[in-house]
């Protein structure tokens, strides 16, 4: 099987210092995390980014602030800007402004679903503004499918040719609203994906370490982070996102899927250098 990509999903929209003390708010918080976590194996880093009252925000100078701090370490991450925004926060036109940054990658939310207690709403109109917008500006998207329903809508828009074959999915289980994160389910979501389809997973709190660990097997790839789990186990918070990625990567090892450089990660995705 191919190396393990990790990526690390740093911030998210919703964690609060309340929550964790180790949350990475400010650009140079969450570029700091972000080299960190590369040097403990991460290939690629899911980025959100907060206004300077820590609520989640699109603006697309505080994305440009956290790439510059992460190149300026000398790192080679490959960055995925998320599209997702804050339900109820954030407007459509928001969501479309850190694709004009041409990061190498952008979060593409293939649907609509409960989250919690909000919607998390993605029209067919929206994902095909969103899937032209990637287009036109060279950026690969990663297909965040939170159900199966999710993976049926991103295959229909490759059918129309708004979404490039491969597909690089990351399918997203868990989530109070969408599909559990069990074994069956990963298993069904995984079938619908054509021979060939890279895809990664993360789930939601506890599950996301065994749930990682059953992609690795699968032979898919796998996402960890503070945005998806606070905890490092039952009781104590991970201390940082690097703590997270290490034990992932140490584990992955163990099973023969050592982590993938970003380089390595590139090539395996089809991504032109940085
Ligand atoms: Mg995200």
């Amino acid at each position: 099987m191919d190396k393990l990509i990790i990526s690390v999903a740093l911030t998210g929209s919703w964690t609060t210092r309340e929550q964790t003390p180790y949350v990475p708010l400010t650009p140079d918080e969450i570029a700091e995390q972000a080299v960190a976590a590369w040097r403990a194996g991460a290939a690629i880093a899911h980025i959100h980014v907060r206004d300077a009252n820590g609520i989640i925000t699109c603006d697309p100078t505080r994305y440009a602030e956290v790439r510059e701090h992460i190149r300026a370490a000398g790192c080679d991450l490959i960055l995925n800007f998320s599209t997702g925004g804050g339900a109820g926060r954030t407007t459509e036109d928001d969501r479309l402004a850190p694709v004009t940054l041409r990061p190498e990658i952008a979060s593409f939310d293939a649907g609509s679903t409960n989250f919690g207690e909000g919607v998390f709403i993605n029209s067919p109109t929206f994902l095909r503004r969103l899937a032209r917008l990637m287009q036109e500006h060279g950026v690969k998207p990663e297909i965040e499918c939170f159900d199966a329903g999710m993976v049926t809508n991103a295959l229909r828009l490759a059918d129309e040719g708004l979404l490039a074959r491969p597909l690089y999915v990351q399918f997203v289980l868990g989530v109070r609203g969408a599909a559990p994160a069990t074994v069956p389910q990963l298993v069904h979501l995984v079938g619908m994906l054509p021979p060939g389809t890279p895809w990664s997973l993360c789930a939601i709190g506890r599950e996301q370490l065994p749930m990682n660990l059953a992609a690795i097997v699968m032979g898919g790839h796998a996402r960890t982070g503070l945005e998806d789990n606070l905890y490092y186990t039952r009781g104590y918070l991970a201390a940082g996102n690097a703590h997270l990625v290490a034990r992932l990567a140490r584990l992955a090892r163990e099973l023969g899927r050592p982590p993938a450089s970003p380089a390595e990660a590139r090539a395996s995705l089809g991504l032109s250098a940085a």
